[in-house]
């Protein structure tokens, strides 16, 4: 199936989190088509989009309209940028989308936490630049393996890039860090010591989940949750603590339920 791009409107943008340290949530497109196999956004789309995970993205066309009014009433707090699809996957270089969600909330002094695999983050450099103070950039790195990558995350920019995406945002004084998450069994921990170093040469804190069981995973999304099963995760949380320990890399559990 090609990439399928719809468009509709909505009533409302800015949504009420239940994610740690987060006060709203704030999602461009409905789908996403960087396609991780892991992927648990799926279960919170309708299901078409859900069992085409990857091939359907619908982009919220009038959201920042939408996002324009409701800032005017909303508390201030922090938003994140996003959290059931990436707002900086490719469709987002046609539509700006995210760009221009990204200036409405600065430019209202809202805080902004943004989550992605994707160096086209790097567009909206000035941005991010000219407030500082109100934004944080992570980069989820679930492994270094390029091959491994291109098969779990298929659609997402290659660890490289956004490792060198991190590294620029970081050199300019953006606060930065890194999700190890899901931590993909018998996978990612041979790129536990350099995501470490990665962390540690950009000053980025380092989240780290474990690779979470969801019914409707398949083929090898269900050979990787037969392994988690059988995975002892203390002990792998505890390897990437000495490894963190020993770089003084602050790390921690990505929802808060993973802790050593
Ligand atoms: S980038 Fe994030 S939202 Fe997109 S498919 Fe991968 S895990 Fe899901």
């Amino acid at each position: 199936m090609e990439l399928l791009i719809e468009r509709k409107r909505v009533s409302s943008a800015l949504g009420k989190s239940n994610l740690p340290g987060l006060d709203y949530t704030l999602n461009p497109y409905i789908g996403c088509s960087h396609g991780c196999i892991y992927c648990y956004a799926r279960l919170y789309c309708e299901p078409r989009i859900g069992k085409n995970w990857g091939k359907i993205v619908v982009v919220k066309e009038n959201i920042a309209e939408i996002l324009a009014r409701e800032l005017r009433r909303k508390k201030k707090g922090l938003v994140g940028l996003s959290t059931i699809t990436d707002a900086y996957q490719p469709i987002e270089a046609e539509t700006k989308l995210t760009r221009e969600l990204l200036r409405i909330l600065l430019e209202n002094n809202f805080k902004v936490s943004i989550q992605t695999k994707s160096s086209l983050v790097l567009r909206d450099l000035e941005l991010l630049c000219a407030k500082k103070g109100l934004v944080d950039v992570g980069f989820t790195i679930t492994t270094l393996n390029e091959r491994i990558s291109k098969i779990v995350e298929p659609g997402a920019s290659p660890p490289s890039d956004r490792v060198k995406a991190l590294e620029k945002l970081s050199a300019e004084g953006i606060k930065t860090w890194i999700f190890l998450g899901p931590i993909i069994p018998e996978i990612s921990e041979e790129s536990f010591n350099g995501i470490v170093e990665i962390a540690k040469a950009t000053n980025s804190l380092l989240y780290y989940d474990k690779y979470r069981v969801k019914p409707y995973m398949s083929g090898f999304a269900k050979e990787l949750a037969e392994k988690a099963k059988n995975t002892d995760w203390i002990g792998i949380a505890n390897r990437l603590k000495e490894l963190c320990k020993a770089k003084g890399v602050e790390f921690t559990s990505g929802f808060g339920d993973l802790k050593i």
